[in-house]
């Protein structure tokens, strides 16, 4: 069967009324019984204290029960001797209390004489004459009775006051849930920036709120980076269109020879080509970031990869009259996806070509800097990137210098390849750079995998 949805402000009214019903319920109980015990005990010790002074009484003669009667006011005990009655006080006749205890029998008892009075009466064994007292009960049963009312009217007031405090106190500590609520109902994408209120930011709600505002502030620097990326794709795209189109433009608005056909035709294409290669890397991009691509991994010879990836771009670094150097003592294995890596190599290495001048010098170098740690460094001699630009390079259509990049053909998504790839393989880019001094991107913390006769052994970590 289903629970009936009650809100948590009312179930915390129940729960805390409940509790305090049961508590209020046993101390009533508790103090019911204690009165109840306390009571008859005082009766029984009084009983205890008038038998002494009938006792003594006797001792002294009949004159002197008379004047406990008289003088003292006892008026409600029996001397008797083998069953023998020696003397009765007179309320022990009207009372018919030779009826409360059959002779012989001693002890306490409560008895309800004929006229529906209500005693307590107690008898001493005694070897020569016993003693028989009584005291009325009507005094304890008043007292019960009222101490009885007066709880059984007290524990439901005492319950409502829980039930109506409760509700305010939950009220209360619920308070900032409601508040959350109606700021978080206000959030939208357009809004993101709001907070919701923590409150006391160490209680519970108030490390809730945190947290959640946390989330949102990735929600939000998520949201950020899709604008901008769509932003900056939208104007990637659009400047070359808009090249294609004014460069058709001006084509047609005069007849030209075959010859300015040719070249306008030509400029176009460069622009297409541009297109493509923006799209192509948007979508390997896209495809990766989506995770639709699982890296193979096997140990993968870094040297040969770094010589394969060096030779397929040597063509580039010769035209710019370059140096470009692959430095490979010894082979070097690393657990990776040979294809995704060398995508990401290519790319660090394109752009060393492609940002350091004519002349100037690459050096592609594979290390292991420990046992388990594989790295290959790609230093060139370049302009370097100044301080302010190296947390942002490895962003998407991030340029350094926006101009210079597309005039060499850049498309803005180099890097975000290259780290893309290199951490699908469980590496990192490092970036080191003095402006002027030439950049040195290390891949690194690629796992290396034993070479058959090394004697090093990658289990063995690094410290
Ligand atoms: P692009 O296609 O423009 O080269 P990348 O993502 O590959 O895009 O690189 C981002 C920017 O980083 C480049 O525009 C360039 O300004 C800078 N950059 C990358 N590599 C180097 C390098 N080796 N030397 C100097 N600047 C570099």
């Amino acid at each position: 069967m289903k629970a009936p949805s009650l809100s948590i402000r009312a179930r915390l009214t129940l729960w805390h009324a409940s509790v305090l019903a049961v508590v209020i319920l046993v101390f009533s109980a508790g103090t019911f019984f204690s009165a109840w015990l306390w009571l008859y005990h005082d009766l029984d010790r009084r009983l205890a204290s008038d038998m002494t002074t009938v006792a003594a009484a006797h001792r002294m003669g009949t004159q002197e029960l008379g004047e406990l009667e008289t003088q003292v006011g006892m008026t409600l005990f029996e001397v008797a001797q083998k069953g023998r009655v020696l003397y009765q006080a007179t309320g022990w006749k009207q009372g018919q209390l030779a009826l409360a205890m059959p002779p012989g029998e001693t002890g306490v008892r409560t008895w309800t004489g004929p006229d529906g009075l209500v005693y307590r009466v107690a008898r001493a064994p005694g070897p020569e004459y016993q003693i028989t007292v009584a005291r009325h009960e009507r005094v304890v049963r008043d007292a019960l009775k009222s101490l009885a009312i007066i709880l059984s009217a007290g524990v439901p007031i005492a319950i409502g006051i829980a039930l109506a405090g409760g509700y305010l106190l939950a009220g209360r500590v619920l308070s900032p849930i409601g508040a959350m609520a109606d700021k978080a109902r206000m959030i939208s994408a357009d809004s993101l920036a709001e907070r919701l209120p923590t409150g006391n930011p160490r209680d519970e709600f108030g490390r809730l709120a945190g947290v959640i505002n946390e989330a949102l502030a990735r929600v939000q620097g998520s949201f950020d980076q899709l604008r901008r990326f769509t932003a900056d794709a939208s104007h990637e795209l659009r400047t070359p269109l808009t090249a294609m189109r004014s460069v058709g433009e001006v084509a047609l608005h005069r007849p030209l020879d075959p010859d300015a056909y040719r070249n306008v035709i030509g400029s176009m294409l460069e622009e297409v080509e541009h297109l493509t290669r923006v799209v192509e890397s948007l979508l390997a991009l896209t495809r990766a970031e989506s995770g639709a691509i699982r890296p193979k991994r096997e140990a993968v010879d870094l040297c040969r990869l770094a010589e394969d990836v060096a030779a397929h771009l040597r063509v580039l670094a010769d035209e710019k009259e370059q140096r470009l150097l692959v430095e490979a003592a010894e082979p070097v294995l690393a657990d990776c996806d040979p294809a995704i890596l060398r995508q990401g190599l290519t790319n660090i290495l394109h752009n060393a070509i492609k940002y350091t001048p004519a002349g100037g010098q690459v050096r592609v170098a594979v290390t292991r800097p420990s046992a388990a740690e594989a790295a290959i460094e790609i230093r060139d001699s370049g302009p370097g990137i100044p301080p302010q630009h190296r947390a942002r390079i490895f962003e998407r259509f991030y340029r350094v210098d926006e101009g210079r990049a597309r005039d060499l053909g850049g498309v803005g998504l180099g890097l975000a390849i290259a780290r893309w790839a290199v951490e699908a393989n469980g590496g990192r880019v490092e970036l080191e750079s003095a402006e002027g001094g030439g950049s040195l991107f290390r891949v690194c913390a690629l796992r290396a995998v034993a070479v058959p006769g090394d004697g090093i052994n990658p289990s063995q970590g690094s410290k």
